[in-house]
């Protein structure tokens, strides 16, 4: 009897012929998420991937691993036995023996049609073995513990336990996207959104030094770390940005400050994107949250674009973004202060819809090209390993 773990892919599964490549991708994130953990391989049937552990392997941690996978809908701990019902009764004793419980209800699904047993006849054997051996009764209905038996071609799989999991599609298996992370709530929330749709996600930070301290590179960074755990090797642009801020805060009317920042953002994201081969920017905005995120103002920030940017927060509250960041495990850090490059020397009352005439007859005062192309020349790039 060996022990696996047993994961299923609900979406990924239903991808037609791109199937094997999302299988694959999953495969392998599953491998980088468990380096190191014990798990001896994975292994691909239809349907399934099986992720067989070594004796030594921790099944608590590579359950907690597992959670962290996107692409997952559940999986379970999971004993691999003969195609041989004794063997199957055995495996399934094995397992209940540490579990409590009064009722009970064993499943079977029978992908193996030359399995001699019936699927009702598999189920009745083994149900009749865990009842004799534990004193607990049949509930068909609402049973304490379901025991699930597979049988494929090669062998059967006996479960007690179905964990879900993240859910989404493996990430590098929708391309890449370049997310402006801005060591607030809702940029790493929008991130791992993405990721779990099956991007990777590269990151480019704005930093306002010598205006602001460095407490914000440091957030960043720690912000990345946790996101690796679902995004794998990570890459982040640390961009400095006091140049554009001075130039913006001494040449143009205080009100359009913010969305003036956001544009020479937009435009500085945007060349590093292409340069690394990310198809869109990804932002936390969402509407009507601050000022800069009114319809008008994202329109005139979205004009600085010729690249799609998307915002998967649009249209959640505060208060679902702010739960999702404790799920998450970005929120503490999150809401450590710091001062955000966007904050400075904004006026109390910016444009809430300024025209895309009025911001650009404002910009007309910038180099906006030279302004853009010494952002890019003097950014530092890091890696951040899972
Ligand atoms: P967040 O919680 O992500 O900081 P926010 O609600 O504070 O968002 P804004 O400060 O208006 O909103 O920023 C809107 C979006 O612009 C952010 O979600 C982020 O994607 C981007 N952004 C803002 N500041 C920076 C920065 N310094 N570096 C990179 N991106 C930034
Ligand atoms: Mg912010």
């Amino acid at each position: 009897m060996e022990k696996l773990y047993l994961v299923h892919y609900g979406e990924v599964g239903l991808k037609g012929k791109n199937r094997a490549f999302f299988e694959k991708k999953l495969a392998q994130n599953i491998k980088m998420s468990l380096k190191g953990m014990g798990c001896a391989e994975v292994r691909r049937i239809y349907g399934r991937l099986l992720v067989m552990l070594r004796s030594e392997a921790d099944v608590e941690a590579i359950r907690e691993r597992l959670g962290k996978v996107m692409g997952i809908a559940h999986f379970e701990l999971a004993l691999e036995t003969a195609l041989d019902i004794n063997a199957i009764r055995a495996a399934a004793l094995e397992l209940v023996k540490d579990q409590q419980f009064k009722t009970l209800k064993v499943e079977t699904k029978r992908a193996n049609k030359r399995f001699p047993l019936t699927s009702p006849e598999i189920s009745a054997k083994v149900g009749a073995t865990l009842l004799g051996a534990t004193g607990a009764s049949a509930d068909m209905h609402t049973p304490d513990l379901r025991c699930n038996i597979e049988i494929v071609d090669e062998a059967a799989y006996v479960y007690v336990e179905k964990i879900r999991g993240v859910g989404g599609l493996p990430v590098g298996a929708s391309g890449k996207v370049l997310v402006m992370l801005s060591g607030g709530i809702d940029s790493p929330v929008a991130a791992w959104r993405m990721m779990k749709r099956g991007v990777k996600a590269l990151f480019v930070h704005f930093y306002s030094y010598p205006y602001t301290d460095k407490a914000s590179l440091e957030k960043v960074e720690e912000l990345v770390a946790i996101l690796a755990a679902w995004n794998y090797r990570t890459l982040i642009y640390l961009v400095p940005f006091a140049e554009v801020q001075r130039e913006i805060v001494t040449q143009t009317p205080a009100p359009y400050r913010v969305i003036l920042y956001r544009r020479m953002m937009v435009r500085i994201a945007q060349q590093i994107a292409s340069a690394a081969k990310a198809e869109c920017l990804v932002t936390g905005e969402s509407l009507g949250q601050v000022a800069s995120q009114t319809l008008g103002n994202l329109r005139v920030i979205e004009e600085a674009a010729e690249i799609p940017i998307l915002r998967p927060l649009i249209g959640d509250d505060k208060a679902e973004i702010m739960e999702l960041a404790e799920n998450i495990g970005t929120f503490e850090i999150s809401t450590l202060p710091h001062d955000d490059c966007c904050s400075l020397f904004v006026p109390d009352r910016p444009a809430t819809n300024a025209s895309l005439e009025a911001i650009e007859a404002a910009e007309a005062a910038l180099d906006v090209d030279t302004l853009t192309k010494l952002a890019v020349e003097s950014l530092e790039k890091k890696i951040i390993d899972n």
